[in-house]
């Protein structure tokens, strides 16, 4: 709590007073260009990541950023899709999965979450990844990466989603972020792979290769 405490007092007094037009602002609304979907891993910090400021992405977080089918779960991550889109007005969704990612591991082998039935309760919603998986032996993608190409799927069943791809007003993007290098690999639907964020201009899940996964 002590280092809380610090931080607290050192955003106050110093990060606050250097950004106070961009915070004065914000407090009279916000108005996101990106909901991110990603993992409650500690690791990652999607402001510092993508080098935004506060107010520019919406977060949606939890265990293995997973988004429920719609009307399977009825919490919290429906009405934060639904809010960001047709109330916020994002024109991005990205669904950001990640390196060492204990959800994924969990997932893969079950076993290791035996004692944590709420865990293995929330990781059905991620079934289809494990069966992807171990039905592709061969496939290149690993369980995170094929996890947020799943997710992207449920995310498309969220109506408020499916209008908005319909009116042409949103594009969803798939990401790993890697901790061993710092690199963000993103989905290009033409190879099938997550490729390096320095090689891609924007690929789109949302384009007609992503309907045919
Ligand atoms: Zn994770």
């Amino acid at each position: 709590m002590k280092t809380l405490l610090e931080g607290l007092r050192r955003f106050s007094n110093d990060v606050y007073p250097d950004k106070r037009s961009l915070f004065e602002e914000l407090s009279r609304g916000q108005k996101p260009h990106t909901l991110m979907i990603t993992c409650s891993d500690s690791r990652i910090d999607p402001n510092l990541v993508t080098q935004t400021e506060p107010g520019e992405i919406f977060v949606v977080r939890n265990a293995g950023n997973i988004v429920p089918p719609f009307g399977s779960s009825r919490g919290g991550e429906e009405a934060s899709i639904e809010f960001a889109i047709e109330a916020l007005g994002v024109t991005n969704i990205v669904i950001c999965g990640h390196s060492q990612c204990g959800a994924m591991n969990a997932l893969m082998e079950p076993e290791k979450v035996a004692s944590l039935p709420s865990v293995e309760h929330w990781l059905r919603h991620a079934a289809a990844t494990r069966r992807r998986v171990q039905a592709a032996q061969n496939t290149a993608l690993s369980p995170g990466e094929e996890n947020v190409l799943v997710q992207a799927e449920n995310l498309k069943t969220h109506p408020a989603v499916s209008a908005a791809l319909r009116r042409g007003t949103l594009e969803i993007f798939g990401w790993i972020y890697q901790f061993e290098d710092g690199l963000v690999r993103i989905y290009d639907p033409s190879k099938n792979a997550f490729v390096p964020s320095s090689e891609v201009k924007e690929r789109a899940l949302s384009t007609p290769h992503s309907l045919a996964l």
